[in-house]
C-alpha cells in the first residue's frame, strides 16, 4: 500500500462539496493556532463581520458551528424549539422533511404544510395552518436541493400578520450564490454550510440568529437537550467572554474566512448575477440538446440545477460515464426522483463558462455512448 493519498482532480458539479479556490487550501497551510489565541479571536471576530455581510445581516449572534449543514439544522431547530410546543414545516422535498424529522426528535408537535416535491408552496396554505396552529417556530428551506426548487422565504414575514412568529430558513445551497437578505426578509435564524455556494470544503455550518430567536431561547422552560450545539453556550466562547467551549477546527475557520474574503472581493451582488448567468447559460445547452429542467423557470435556483434523464436513458450510467470518463461528478435523484433527475451544482468556483461548457460536452458524449 502507498503511504500516500493520491484523489484524482475532479470537477465536483454535484450538490456540493463544490471545488475551493486555491486560495482557500492555501489558508489550511497557516501555522495552527490554539483555540485560547488572541490571534485566533481576531480571526474569530473577522469572520463573525464577515459572514454578517454574506447573511446579510445585523445579528451579533452570527458564527460557525463545527460540523456540517445538519449540524446547523440540529442547532436552530434544538435551541428553538421547547419541549411539546407546535412547528410549522414547509416541505416539498428532501430537507423540508428532515426539517420535519428532526423538529419532532427535538420534541415538536410538527404541523407540515406539504407541497409535492418539486412544486411551490401554496403561502395561503401555510399562512391558514399557522393561523389554526398555536405555533411560534415557522421553517422553510429556502434552496431545496433535492428538486433544485427555490422557495419564497420572503414571504414568510406575511405571518407576523397573523400573530409573531420566529422564521427558520435553511440558507445551505443559497447562502453565497443566491440573496438571502436575512434581516430584509425578517428571517430570526438561519443555518448554512462551508461547502456549496460559500465555496470551502466541508466541516462548518454558518448560523445567524436574531434578537427576537434569542429572547425565545433565553425564556425556554429548559435548556436545549443539547450541549455541544447550545447557542447559549458556544455564544459565550464566540462573543466576549471567550469562555472554552470546544476545541475550535481552526485550520477549517481559516479556509472559511478566505472563502467569505473572496465572496466580498467580488461582491454579493455581481456574485448572485454570475451565479444567474451560468445556470442560464446551462439552461438554455440543456434545451438545446432537447433535454428538459424539473422545475419552471421562476422557481429556479442558479445553485443547483435540476435536469430530467429523458426516456430510455440510464440515469447511473450517464453518471458514471461523466465520472470515469471525464472525472465529473453530478447528483443523482433521491426519493420521488430518484432515477428521474441529475442534479448539477454549479456554485462558488463552479459557476463559470467554461465549466459550464465542458459538462455540456461530457453529458452529451456520455448520453450519446452506447453501453
Ligand atoms: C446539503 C444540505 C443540508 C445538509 O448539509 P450537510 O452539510 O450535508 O450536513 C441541509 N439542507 C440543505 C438544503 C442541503 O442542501
Amino acid at each position: 500500500m502507498s503511504r500516500s493519498f493520491h484523489p484524482p482532480q475532479r470537477i465536483l458539479l454535484g450538490p456540493g462539496p463544490s471545488n475551493v479556490e486555491p486560495r482557500v487550501l492555501q489558508a489550511m497551510l497557516a501555522p495552527l493556532l490554539g483555540h485560547m489565541d488572541p490571534v485566533y479571536f481576531q480571526c474569530m471576530d473577522e469572520i463573525q463581520d464577515l459572514l454578517r455581510s454574506v447573511f446579510e445581516t445585523g445579528n451579533r449572534v452570527t458564527f460557525t458551528v463545527s460540523g456540517t449543514g445538519g449540524a446547523g439544522m440540529e442547532t436552530c431547530l434544538a435551541n428553538l424549539i421547547d419541549e411539546g410546543e407546535e412547528v410549522v414545516v414547509c416541505v416539498n422535498g428532501f430537507f423540508g422533511e428532515r426539517m420535519a424529522e428532526l423538529a419532532a426528535r427535538w420534541g415538536a408537535t410538527v404541523i407540515r404544510v406539504d407541497s409535492d416535491w418539486g412544486q411551490p408552496f401554496d403561502m395561503q396554505k401555510v399562512r391558514d395552518a399557522f393561523r389554526k396552529s398555536s405555533a411560534r417556530v415557522v421553517t422553510m428551506v429556502h434552496a431545496e436541493t433535492s428538486t433544485g426548487m427555490r422557495n419564497p422565504i420572503e414571504e414568510l414575514k406575511s405571518l407576523r400578520d397573523v400573530r409573531d412568529a420566529i422564521l427558520v430558513a435553511d440558507t445551505v445551497t443559497s447562502l453565497g450564490a443566491h440573496p438571502v437578505g436575512i434581516d430584509r426578509n425578517s428571517i430570526d435564524a438561519s443555518y448554512s454550510c462551508s461547502q456549496k455556494g460559500i465555496g470551502a470544503p466541508p466541516g462548518l455550518a454558518p448560523v445567524t440568529f436574531s434578537e427576537r430567536a434569542l429572547e425565545k431561547i433565553r425564556n425556554r422552560k429548559a435548556p436545549p437537550r443539547t450541549w455541544y450545539l447550545d447557542v447559549q453556550l458556544l455564544n459565550k466562547y464566540w462573543g466576549s467572554d471567550r469562555a472554552y467551549h470546544h476545541t475550535a477546527p481552526a485550520l477549517m475557520n481559516y479556509a472559511l474566512r478566505e472563502a467569505l474574503c473572496i465572496i466580498l472581493e467580488e461582491g454579493l451582488e455581481a456574485r448572485w448575477q454570475r451565479h444567474e448567468r451560468n445556470s442560464g447559460t446551462f439552461v438554455a445547452g440543456i434545451e438545446a440538446m432537447g433535454l428538459e429542467m424539473l422545475v419552471a423557470p421562476e422557481y429556479r435556483l442558479w445553485s443547483l440545477n435540476t435536469v430530467r434523464v429523458p426516456d430510455g436513458v440510464d440515469d447511473a450510467r450517464v453518471r458514471s460515464r461523466l465520472l470515469n470518463s471525464h472525472n465529473i461528478e453530478i447528483g443523482s435523484g433521491f426519493g420521488v426522483f430518484k432515477g428521474k433527475i441529475w442534479r448539477v451544482g454549479l456554485m462558488g468556483a463552479n459557476s463559470n463558462q467554461n465549466t459550464v461548457l465542458l459538462l455540456l460536452a461530457a453529458l452529451k458524449s456520455a448520453i450519446a455512448t452506447r453501453a
